[in-house]
């Protein structure tokens, strides 16, 4: 089966929790009969989950400071977003 490419875009969608009745009725409709999105998504919900599960623990106080002493200096803003989302 041929996956339309908009179904990735609308497992992000549901997943920021910005998708729209119809998105996620074609998302549904789509996981219902494709097994190789079920596994993508499965594997989205589970980065999520993780993600989630260990951000409520406190980073040491040097852990932030020695992470932005490692990055190049003009990638500092976008770096840290990327990890701490
Ligand atoms: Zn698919």
């Amino acid at each position: 089966m041929k996956c339309p490419a908009e179904i990735i875009l609308y497992m992000h969608e549901y997943l920021d929790e910005e998708i729209s009745a119809e998105h996620e009725k074609e998302l549904r409709a789509h996981l219902q009969n494709c097994k190789e999105c079920q596994n993508h998504f499965h594997e989205l919900k589970k980065t999520i989950a993780l993600v989630q599960s260990t951000s409520h623990i406190q980073a040491p106080d040097h852990f932030t400071a020695s992470v932005m002493a490692k990055l190049p200096k003009e990638r500092h803003k976008v770096g840290v977003q990327r990890w701490f989302r």
